[in-house]
């Protein structure tokens, strides 16, 4: 029996599933990198402006300069991205032999991702320094085998985003304003981003949820 989490702090909210990492058998999971069990850490992780006013609120200001130091970083006006490694000569190479294999609408492009905090035993990052997608995304397959009661959840992740999207304009137009962004001058940014007054989230309390992991997705290859 597996099990779901729900757990919000410091404005931080995150999903705790006990079957990632072990997921393999999951057709999303399907890695074709030198990860082979890097679950669904295809993502190149996008930090939006509130992703980095919850870092700095939690003390955490310098791991934003290491962001913005890292060589596989692309400093964007109002967030930053990280990327990881694409192979794209092996993807070619499968789609050569697997004409067919777009499964389910999933893109087997993913298959050769990998984001650049990925290791061999999880993610290497503190959920409380990942983008918010990365702390409340779930497959097809764990949100399946959950059922009725996964909609908690998924209402609870709807109305995070919705915060998220909202204040992420707010502080989009302050910098505006002061003709300030993250290229133009990340210092002053993040200055302004840390006065920023942002009230928590809140969110609710549920009960975890434990499934039986059945209706695995089919895995290619
Ligand atoms: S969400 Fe699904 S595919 Fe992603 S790590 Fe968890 S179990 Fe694996
Ligand atoms: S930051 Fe961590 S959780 Fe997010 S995609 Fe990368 S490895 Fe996965």
């Amino acid at each position: 029996m597996n099990k779901l989490q729900y757990e919000n702090t410091n404005n931080i909210p995150v999903f705790k599933c006990n079957l990632c990492g072990h997921c393999s058998g999951i057709l999303e999971a399907t890695s074709y990198t030198n990860i082979k069990n890097r679950g669904c850490c295809w993502y190149f992780p996008k930090y939006n402006l509130v992703d980095i006013k919850n870092i700095i609120t939690i003390g955490k200001k310098n791991f934003i300069y290491v962001l913005l130091n890292m060589k596989n970083t692309v400093i964007n006006k109002y967030n930053i991205e990280v990327k990881g490694t694409f192979d794209e000569e092996k993807y070619l190479e499968f789609i050569k032999g697997n004409p067919n294999s777009i499964e389910d609408n999933f893109d087997p492009k993913l298959f050769f991702k990998v984001c650049a905090f990925s290791r061999p035993d999880g993610c290497h990052l503190d959920f409380s320094l990942r983008p918010h997608p990365c702390n409340l995304y779930l497959c097809r397959t764990v949100v399946s085998c959950c059922g009725e009661v996964y909609k908690n959840y998924s209402r609870e992740r709807k109305d995070y985003y919705a915060y998220c999207n909202y204040f992420d304009e707010s502080i989009r137009q302050i910098l505006t304003e002061k003709k300030v962004n993250l290229q133009s001058d990340p210092f002053k940014a993040i200055e302004i981003i840390e006065d920023f007054q942002m009230p928590p989230f809140g969110g609710g309390n549920f009960e975890s949820i434990e499934f039986f992991p059945h209706n695995y997705g089919k895995k290619v290859g």
